[in-house]
Formats: structure tokens, sequence, C-alpha cells
């Protein structure tokens, strides 16, 4: 077949973070692209995910601002918190990107296809519509970006637990609520609603949360957390829920205690939204997840089919699904050679307060390279010692003893994940200590801090050997090793 017989050179399944980025790019270089979307145009990210998350995440920080406000001798009446408006505002900039989206694609040229798309074959993919009329397209090369799901949790009484796409619609701010896990989402929920005034208890299975963090990082927000009354309890599992009525659930933990809440929320990882899509029609092999398997350049088994972001389960954040995306365009229609490099990808919990990561942790560092100098400094800011907060900032580099090369910079504080960016430039160019020693700071910031720290910190005391398991069990590590396979 002439690559003109296909409808298209190119059709994306799903207008996410990864799939929008690839339809551009490839509709950039002069090729013909259609993308179909079953929901809003922008995915995860834009309608349930990064965007919202950090509008609240900012609304949520005011609480702060009054109280600091008051040392810096401003006289506020008690403030008050108004959720409908929160999110009545959050919808009307939702729909506002959703609108630029849709202009994105179509001053492009990609042809936007409203449905639920199915693979029939190797270039085939047939679309239904909401009002269930199925067109079927063909194409040279067929891009799967279709994202991921919550994962829920299966017990009894599950029906009456939230995950995080519920939380950005609800019609009532709960008053108390039990949060479910100790990954990026529940942390940063912890911190929104207890922010906004509810009186939050997070659960977490293992013995200490955001596992895969440096683990100063982790115990360091740990401390913060409770210091805002969030009620941390770690090596607790949620057995079942049940609903008392008027609204209220009784939450049943595995050590028999019960938490009487008006939420609960489960943010304990998500799955690729891969059931239904066709993958075994076409032979399209995927992992016991559902994740589908994809080489260096992200080709699937299928090899006129792709497969990008969140689906394939390596890193989930928007820019590595928005570099993923740029790659397959650039490598199908650019004349480019990209691969995967999964090296110091930085990443920000907007955790309260938040933390920035780029490079290995500690433990990663210890289990990859041997011997590492680490250097740590916490202080209260500056800004902090007019007011009666007790918040501490935490400031990590992780150094390579031999070649005295930086391999981590962590913090947790106010600007954390503003700070590290920077910060990532100069791993990614393999900075070493002495240039960080050799830069002049801004003063006076916190993220000067970087480049002026000399005192390295005594070897750790704690157990290194669980650190060690933690740190090869951690799929950071592993995507820092990994190889990738053929082309
Ligand atoms: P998605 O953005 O999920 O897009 C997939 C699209 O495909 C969706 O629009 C879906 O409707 C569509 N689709 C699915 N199946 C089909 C089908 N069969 N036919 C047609 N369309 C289909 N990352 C960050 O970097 N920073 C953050 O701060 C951050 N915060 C987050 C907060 C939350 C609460 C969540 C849940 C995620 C967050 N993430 C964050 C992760 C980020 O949102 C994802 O990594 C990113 O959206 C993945 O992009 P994607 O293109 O793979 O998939
Ligand atoms: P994560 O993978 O980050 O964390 C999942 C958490 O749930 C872990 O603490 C895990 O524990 C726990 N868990 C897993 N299964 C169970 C279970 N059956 N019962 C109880 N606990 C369980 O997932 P999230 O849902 O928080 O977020 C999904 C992804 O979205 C993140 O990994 C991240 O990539 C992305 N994201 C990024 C954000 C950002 O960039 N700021 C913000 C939000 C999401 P254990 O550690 O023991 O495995």
């Amino acid at each position: 077949m002439s690559d003109a017989a296909f409808d298209f050179d190119l059709f994306v399944i799903g207008a996410g973070s990864g799939g929008v980025r690839a339809s551009r790019m490839a509709a950039a270089y002069g090729a013909r692209v259609g993308v179909c979307e079953s929901a809003a145009l922008g995915g995860t990210c834009v309608n349930v995910g990064c965007v919202p998350k950090k509008l609240m995440v900012y609304g949520a920080h005011f609480h702060d601002e009054w109280r600091d406000a008051t040392g810096f001798g401003w006289r506020v009446d008690p403030p008050t918190f108004d959720w409908a408006t929160l999110i009545a505002n959050k919808d009307r900039e939702i729909a506002r990107l959703n609108g630029i989206y849709e202009r994105l694609l179509v001053d492009r040229g990609v042809r936007i296809v409203r449905g639920h798309g199915v693979i029939e074959g190797p270039n085939r993919v047939t679309v239904t519509s909401e009002a269930g009329e199925r067109t079927t397209f063909t194409a040279k090369n067929i891009l799967i970006a279709v994202g991921g799901k919550p994962s829920r949790p299966q017990i009894p009484g599950g029906e009456h637990v939230l995950v995080s796409d519920d939380v950005f619609h609800l019609a009532a701010m709960p008053r108390r609520i039990l949060i479910v896990g100790g990954g990026y989402i529940a942390v940063e929920f912890a911190g929104v609603f207890a922010g906004f005034g509810s009186i939050v208890t997070q659960i977490h299975r293992g013995p200490l949360f955001l596992r895969g963090f440096d683990r100063d990082v982790r115990v360091h927000l740990e401390q913060e957390m409770r210091k805002r009354g969030i009620d941390l309890r770690f090596r607790r599992s949620l057995a079942r829920v049940e609903e008392l009525g008027g609204g209220v659930l009784q939450a049943h933990l595995d050590d028999g205690s019960t938490i009487e809440v008006d939420a609960v929320l489960a943010a304990i990882g998500r799955e690729p939204r891969t059931s239904g899509l066709g993958l075994e029609t076409a032979g399209i092999e995927a992992d016991k997840k559902g994740a589908i398997r994809v080489n260096r350049r992200f080709r699937t088994s299928v090899p006129s089919i792709y497969a990008i972001g969140d689906v394939i389960d390596r890193i989930q954040l928007t820019p590595v699904a928005l570099s993923e995306g740029m790659i397959v365009a650039g490598n199908l229609f650019g004349g480019q050679r990209g691969a995967a490099d999964y090296d110091n990808v930085p990443s920000a919990v907007f955790s309260s307060p938040p933390i920035g990561s780029v490079g290995l942790t500690e433990e990663q560092a210890r289990a990859e390279v041997g011997a590492v100098d680490c250097y740590m400094s916490t202080f209260r800011s500056l800004k902090l010692t007019m007011t009666d907060r007790t918040e501490r900032t935490l400031m990590k580099l992780v150094v390579d003893r031999a070649s005295q090369r930086v391999l981590g910079v962590h913090m947790v504080g106010a600007d954390a994940g503003e700070i590290v960016q920077g910060f990532a430039v100069a791993l990614k160019c393999g900075a070493t200590k002495a240039q960080f020693d050799a830069t002049i700071g801004i003063h006076p910031t916190s993220a000067e801090e970087f480049v002026t720290m000399r005192e390295r910190c005594p070897e750790p005391d704690h157990d290194l050997h669980v650190a060690h398991e933690e740190a090869v069990r951690d799929r950071r590590v592993v995507y820092h090793r990994w190889q990738g396979d053929d082309d």
C-alpha cells in the first residue's frame, strides 16, 4: 500500500500530554495527522492532574500566607474559604485550556476525531463517537498515547472510596478526610486538604512514604507534615469502608482501629488504560499490568505501532510524555534517531512544603557508585523568621567521591520545584562539586545554599541495608541503568 493510500501518515489515540505533543510535532514536519480523544482535550494533566492539582495547591497555601502576613504587620479578619468558588474558577480555567489545546491542533492541520479508538490491525483504528457512530481510519503509523487511570482498592465498601479524578469535582469540601497511599498524589492532597482546613489522616502500607525519594527528604517531609497537624500513620492499610449514613464513613484499618470521616481518597498508583484497546487483535505485547512494551524508540512489538507516556509505565510525568512524543514525531517525520533518555529526570512533589529532586538519592548513589560524599543543610527561611511558623527547609547534594560529579540535588522547602529545575541543567551537563562551589550565589535566597555547602555529612547511621534494598527495588534506579532493547 502506498503512503498516499492511507488516510493518515500518523493516527494518534489519545489527546493528552504525549498525544497532543506528538500530533503537533508530526504535523509541523508535514505529516498528515489524525488524533482521536474520548474525553476532554489535554488528557490527565490538564483535566484531572498537574494543572487543577497545582491550582488547588496554590489555593491551599493562602492559609500559610494569611498567617505569615500578621508577622509583617498586616491585620486581617479571620479569612474564610469557599470550596464552590475554587472549583468553579478552576473549571473555567480548565475549559480555557481545553480550547487552547484544540486550537493548537487545528492550527497545525491535525484532524481531531471525537470518540473512543480501538486498534483493528497494524494500520487500522476504529473510532466510536459518543452517539455510537463508528468510523474506521487507516494510517501508515499508529501512536498509542492513552495514558492511565487511578487504581481502585478492591476492598469491601470500595465503592465509597474516591480516587484523584473525583476530587476535582467534589460538591463540598470534606471536613474530615482519610487519604490512603504514600506516593505523589497522596502527600500532595494531604497538604491541599490540610491547607483548606480539613482534618487529614494519611495512611501508608510501608514504613515511610515516598519510596524512591532520598531518605532524609522523606523523613524531613514527614516531620513537617506532622507539624501541620496531618495525622500520618505508617504500616497501616485500609481493610474496609462502611457507610454510617448522613454522608459519614467509617474506615476500618488492618490494625483493628477505625476512623470516622466524610471522605476516603485512595491514591495507590495508576494503571495503563489498555483494556478493550485491541492490543490482542493487533498482536501488541503488554506486561501483566497492561503496560505496553516498547523499545527505546517507542516501537511496540508491531512495527507500525508506537506507544508513549503513562501507558508504557516508565516514568509517569507530563514532561516525560512530551519528550517521548517529540522523539516519535522526530524519528518518523524529522529524519532523527532519538531514543529514550531517563537519566536525571527532575521532579517535584507539590506537598506542603514541596519537594524538588533530580538525580540519585544517597541510597541509590551508594548502590550505584559506592563511595559518595553528601552535603546537607537545614534552616529556617528568612521569610519565616518574622512569623510564628517553625517550618525548616532541607537541601542536600549527593556527590560521587571518586569523580566529584554531583549525582543528586534534593530539596524540601518553598519553591523547591522552581529551584531544582535550574540545577537539573547542571546535572545534565555533568557538573562537579567544585563547579557548584565556584558559582556565585544570589543573596538572599534559599537557592544560594546549594552553591555554598562546604561541610560533608557524617556517614549515615540508618540501616543502609534496608535503604539499599529499597533503592534496588525502586524503578528510578532501574531506568538509570536501563539500556533499552533493539530498534
Ligand atoms: P494522558 O494525559 O492521561 O492522556 C491520555 C488521553 O487518552 C486521555 O485524554 C484519555 O481520555 C485518552 N484516551 C484513553 N483511551 C482512549 C481511547 N481508547 N480512545 C481515545 N482516547 C483515549 N505529572 C507531572 O509532570 N507533574 C505533576 O504535577 C503531575 N500531577 C499529577 C496529578 C495527578 C492527580 C495525576 C493523576 C497525575 C499527575 N501527573 C503529573 C502525571 C501526568 O498527568 C501524566 O504523567 C501525564 O498526563 C501522562 O500523559 P499521557 O499523554 O501519557 O496520558
Ligand atoms: P505512586 O506510584 O506515586 O504511589 C503509589 C502509592 O500507593 C505508593 O506509596 C504505594 O506504596 C501505594 N500503594 C500501591 N498499591 C497499594 C495498595 N494496593 N494498597 C495500599 N497502598 C498501595 O502513585 P500515585 O497514585 O501517587 O501517582 C501516580 C503517578 O502520577 C506518580 O507515580 C507520578 O509519576 C505521577 N504524579 C506526579 C506528580 C508530580 O509530578 N508532582 C503528582 C501526582 C502524580 P509502595 O511505595 O509501598 O509501593
